[in-house]
């Protein structure tokens, strides 16, 4: 198995239906990209995914609960997503486990909910600013990835390297530190399954701009990109979608 490129965008709180014609002007983009398109994933909120999956473009949720069902007041399941049209959902991004307390555990219980699912779970690690300048980045990442990445078949996990203070900011690591992290993530994986780990595909986010995205999608171990800001825009997505031709 080869590792595709993937460029998902992740909409976070954003996107009314009006927003729809933005995915709908990427499934353009992307069918006129021809055999040349990378794989694309767009994760606009809950309340748009059934319309958007209509489209051509796969779809994917922010997160989810544990659980298939029950009594949670305001939570979506893996299977309601499923239900709904998404093929994917990120889990464990920063916002959610600094904003709502999200730890390591709760991570991988909501993967293992996804893959329950029969979804790709994207499992989001990185560092905060504090830990890159004491030091400690590759222990914290290296910790996430041992207690937030359940096993799984190959491709049924993304993992996606995101630090926190490179997260809307403008600001991005050097290339040599996004490759250098890269490299340690594939390591770390391989520690317990060299196969899956050579099969993981890693992305890279934070501050990805059609500017910047070229360069960073050619170093060794990025093999894809998480999108904020600039995937809520056909045109700068293209823009990234188009660079890893
Ligand atoms: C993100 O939130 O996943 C992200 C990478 O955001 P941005 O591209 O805006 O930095």
């Amino acid at each position: 198995m080869t590792r595709r490129k993937l460029i998902a965008g992740n909409w976070k709180m954003n996107g009314l239906n009006a927003a729809l014609a933005e995915i709908t002007a990427i499934g353009a983009g992307v069918a006129a990209l021809g055999a040349k398109a990378p794989d694309v994933l767009i994760c606009p909120p809950f309340t748009l995914i059934s319309a958007a999956a209509k489209g051509s473009v796969a779809i994917g949720a922010q997160d989810c609960h544990v659980g298939t069902s029950g009594a949670h007041t305001g939570d979506i399941s893996s299977v309601m997503l499923k239900d709904a049209g998404a093929s994917s959902v990120i889990v464990g991004h920063s916002e959610r486990r600094a904003d709502h307390g999200e730890d390591d555990a709760l991570v991988r219980a909501k993967a293992e909910a996804v893959l329950a699912a029969g979804l790709q779970a994207i499992v989001c690690v990185g560092e905060t600013r504090a830990e890159r300048e004491a030091g400690t980045a590759y222990e914290v990442v290296a910790r996430q990835i041992a207690g937030s990445v359940p096993f799984a078949t190959p491709g049924a996990i993304v993992i996606a390297y995101e630090p926190v203070w490179a997260i809307g900011t403008g600001l991005t690591p050097t290339n040599d530190d996004i490759a250098a992290m890269h490299g340690a993530i594939r390591r770390e994986l391989a520690k317990s399954d060299a196969a899956r780990a050579a099969v993981t595909p890693l992305l890279y986010g934070g501050s990805v701009k059609p500017g910047n995205a070229r360069e960073i999608l050619t170093l060794a171990d990025v093999d894809g990109a998480l999108v904020g800001g600039a995937s809520l825009k056909a045109v700068d997505f293209m823009g990234i979608v188009g660079a890893c031709g």
